[in-house]
């Protein structure tokens, strides 16, 4: 490899600097990583990315979720290209909209219908907003932590935004009953909304499922308060279950929200509802220049009937069980404590003890000199594109990776 180009990373990053405002925004900020991380990439290609200076990475970040058959997955592109053919951003949809809509209602159980959009932020805050619309009421029940997206009402970040954005949100315990109970006794008569995630998966924290307990509970108090229950599936639709992920607890929300995976990596996002609050999103007044983009589309139809037709989901279980088993044998034959939580095909790994994020830096880091893409805190994916072999070559640099860290 030449030096220039072993150097591009470096250069897009400087030339940047000038013309990007802090050289890239949010999570994908490369700085928000481990200092060695690639910011950009040229290429992808099933569960495999390479970086700009060349370099090949066995991929568990998956585009940050949205890859869940494989990168360029034949099937999807044949779907996708074959539609751009005929047009893509039109004066309204093509015939792809209703049958990617129908195609949806007849694979999640609680919807009764289904609308579209791009970013998993259009969805998120659509579903409060019918909430608000169908209830006539304020108060949106969150829990702490909870990532939705990234405009003033649920940015991270307190920068340009005001209390006002803000007014009428009020926090509970994710999988703690009596903290919902609480807050829902609290805001009696004036709640719209209780909105949970798929499961918990805050940014460096252990995950953990929804309890059965609590997901009945949530159902319960909603309905009690007349109130919609709301699934933010953005980052786990179609991982857990083609049905929406609360199905694994046998409790079905009024509202949900999705983007990531369902087309593969095409930009799309859905709300996925029941007809309690059909007439809401009737009257709420939502849309986007390109929300009605039919490609997109076609590779989440193509997408949705593959994951289906052959198990998608249980193939990333296996590939996450696999890695799994392997890593925990060998942080135990390295003497390291880890900790592995989250669903297998959406896992988190936290070393104990690292507070500093030193242990867990540092294993990314070496994983990622061998050619694995890790992420140290959030949430990780697996694909349907995994191999048993691909799980194993990832196997052996962790292995190596894990000796570096006991060397610490
Ligand atoms: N909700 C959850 C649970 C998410 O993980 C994300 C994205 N990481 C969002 C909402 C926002 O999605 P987007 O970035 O596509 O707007």
């Amino acid at each position: 490899m030449d030096q220039q180009v072993t150097n591009l990373d470096r250069e897009l990053r400087a030339r940047a600097l000038r013309v990007i405002p802090g050289a890239m925004w949010g999570h994908q900020n490369a700085l928000r990583l481990p200092e060695g991380y690639p910011q950009y990439f040229t290429r992808t290609e099933g569960c495999r990315t390479w970086d700009s200076n060349g370099r090949e990475y066995i991929d568990f970040i998956c585009g940050w979720g949205p890859m869940i058959l494989g990168y360029n997955d034949p099937d999807v592109e044949a779907a996708a290209v074959r539609q751009r053919s005929n047009g893509d951003c039109m004066n309204g949809p093509s015939e792809r909209l209703v049958e990617l809509a129908e195609l949806v209602v007849e694979t999640v159980p609680h919807a009764d219908w289904a609308m579209f959009s791009k970013n998993g932020t259009d969805a998120t805050t659509a579903c409060i907003t019918i909430a608000r619309a169908g209830t006539g009421r304020r108060k949106v029940l969150l829990a702490r932590g909870a990532y939705h997206g990234a405009i003033p009402w649920c940015t991270p970040s307190v920068a340009g935004v005001t209390e006002e954005d803000r007014a009428h949100l009020a926090y509970f315990e994710y999988n703690d009953a009596a903290s919902l109970e609480a807050l829902v006794e609290a805001n009696k008569g004036d709640i719209a909304a209780i909105v949970v995630s798929a499961f918990r998966h805050d940014l460096g924290k252990d995950h953990e499922l929804p309890t059965p307990e609590f997901a009945r509970r949530a159902r319960e108090l909603a309905d009690e308060a007349n109130a919609a229950l709301i699934v933010d599936d953005v980052r786990a639709g179609f991982r857990l279950d083609m049905g929406g992920s609360w199905e694994v607890v046998g409790v079905r929300p009024d509202l949900a929200a999705w983007s990531k995976a369902i087309a593969n990596g095409h930009a799309l996002a859905a709300v996925t509802g029941n007809d309690r609050f059909r007439d809401a999103a009737t009257r709420i007044y939502t849309t986007g220049s390109f929300w009605t983009a039919s490609v997109s589309m076609a590779a989440a139809i193509a997408t949705i009937k593959k994951l289906r037709d052959t198990d998608g989901i249980g193939k990333m279980r296996t590939a996450g069980q696999r890695l799994r088993d392997g890593l925990e044998a060998q942080a135990l034959r390295h003497g390291l404590k880890i900790r592995q939580t989250g669903p297998v095909q959406m896992p988190v790994i936290l070393f104990d003890d690292d507070a500093d994020r030193r242990l867990g830096n540092a294993f990314c880091l070496e994983a990622l000199a061998r050619g694995v893409y890790l992420h140290p805190t959030h949430t990780m994916f697996l694909s349907a594109a995994h191999t048993n072999a691909d799980i194993d070559a990832a196997l052996q640099a962790t292995d190596e990776a894990f000796a570096a860290v006991a060397r610490l």
